[in-house]
């Protein structure tokens, strides 16, 4: 493949590179994400908007959503009414969360029931190190924060999968009911082990009831092949588009434009919920921009969002050599040959997707250009075999330009994706252009 890179990139990519594996490792659940990126903001002198009275050019303001989503804003110079640059990602994963009543005994052995979370291929789950994440009230009302199995002194958990010596009938079954939902329940311990939660942390089974426990996998990030170009690990949909569109907002200085980073929770379940990017607590940080800003009025919101563009930076499958049949050749992603934007996704005929307008398209393209952005302009996979969605259509009904653009991944949803570090680079690069340009 020709290389598209320059040397003094290869260097700063690398560097990069470090700086998200580190990122990707230490934050493993939508929580953990957004309590980090909330450190990242304070050191870097952002403010919760609600602490300020007034906002002017250069401001730099921040809102949590239940601790599961955020937005957060680069005040810039122009009327507000002009609109917005915004660059959204999502910060939940797939992963396996407990069940409110999971365990169990079966013969010297305690297990834990689960309900998976977002779209999975079950088989991949099982016999992998899984470490714990989470909170529960524990008898006495106290809160108990969890982070269990990253460390190397630390246990992991686990999911059985049989072995092939007694596997005949199961191999024989078709992919999807190999292992069902109800087979994926995670190895506790011997037994015992409603004591030592009991004694070691104040829980009782009951306590399970209310808590949020999610297991993932507990495989370290890490570059993967003899060139260290690629990058494997748990969770890189969406969290390298939530990493490269921070890094690029923290970059901005005093822009025209005002510039929001949305990092929305429960993209993988279809954005239902109040901390979705469904949510109109969106509208209500955008309002108190207005508020503060400028002044609000009736319409005031509508007129901005009418103005205002947006990337919606997710992942897109990439190009996989051992499945070549999925993909068409002229239109896939590949790894290597920079970000990737889709006009539109959906499944069928472009079910369920918002598309793209070609005068936001060109726009965004000379600007790209001017600034020699690598991209590649791509769908995903071949056409009636599957497809997906993002939270591109939730802005674009408020009237919002959206495309779709983030990074090309292999193995989606896997408990170990995998990106190359250049285009992960190049989206850094093409979110700060998308910040500090009017498009
Ligand atoms: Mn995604
Ligand atoms: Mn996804």
């Amino acid at each position: 493949m020709e290389n598209f890179f320059e040397e003094k990139e290869l260097k700063e990519s690398c560097y990069f590179a470090k700086d998200y594996i580190d990122f990707i490792n230490e934050c493993r659940t939508e929580k953990e994400v957004i309590a980090k990126v909330k450190d990242i903001l304070f050191e870097n002198k952002f403010k919760c908007i609600e602490e300020m009275e007034t906002l002017n050019p250069g401001d730099k303001v921040f809102f949590v959503n239940k601790d599961k989503s955020m937005y957060i804003a680069v005040i810039g110079e122009d009327s507000i009414l002009d609109g917005l640059n915004i660059v959204g990602s999502h910060v939940d994963s797939p992963r396996i969360d407990l069940r409110p009543n999971p365990i169990y005994e079966n013969n010297g052995l305690t297990l834990f029931k689960t309900h998976y979370y977002g779209g999975i291929k079950k088989y991949q789950w099982t016999a992998i190190p899984l470490s714990m994440h989470g909170v529960i009230y524990n008898e006495k009302g106290e809160k108990q924060i969890f982070k269990l199995g990253d460390n190397d002194d630390e246990p992991v958990f686990t999911i059985t999968d049989l072995l092939p010596h007694l596997a005949e009938k199961q191999m024989d079954k078709p992919m999807k009911e190999a292992v069902n939902g109800e087979e994926l329940n995670i190895l506790a311990g011997k037994e015992k082990i409603e004591e030592i939660l009991k004694e070691k942390y104040a829980i009782e089974k009951e306590n399970f009831e209310f808590a949020e426990i999610e297991f993932v996998p507990e495989l370290k990030a890490k570059f993967v092949g003899f060139d260290q170009t690629l990058i494997g690990g748990y969770g890189q949909d969406d969290r390298s588009c939530v990493f490269t569109s921070l890094k690029a907002l923290l970059n901005v200085k005093i822009p025209k434009r005002t510039c929001v980073c949305i990092l929305a929770d429960k993209e993988e379940i279809g954005s239902y919920g109040n901390t979705s990017m469904s949510s109109n607590i969106f509208d209500y940080f955008i309002n108190q921009i207005i508020d503060k800003k400028e002044g609000n009025f009736v319409g005031a919101i509508q007129k901005v969002y009418l103005n205002s563009v947006m990337l919606s930076a997710d992942v897109n499958g990439a190009y996989d050599p051992n499945y070549p049949d999925v993909f068409e050749n002229n239109n896939a992603a590949y790894l290597g040959k920079g970000v990737n934007f889709c006009k539109y996704t959906g499944s069928k005929g472009k079910s369920g997707s918002s598309e793209a307008n070609v005068e936001f398209m060109i726009r965004l393209k000379n600007k790209l250009d001017e600034n020699n952005i690598k991209y590649q302009f791509t769908e995903m996979g071949k056409l009636d075999i599957g497809g997906g969605g993002t939270i591109a259509f939730i802005l674009a009904d408020k009237g919002i330009d959206v495309i779709d653009c983030g990074l090309p991944l292999l193995s989606m949803h896997s408990p170990y994706e995998v990106i190359d570090k250049n285009d992960l680079y190049e989206a850094f690069k093409n979110y700060k252009i998308f910040f500090e340009e009017i498009i």
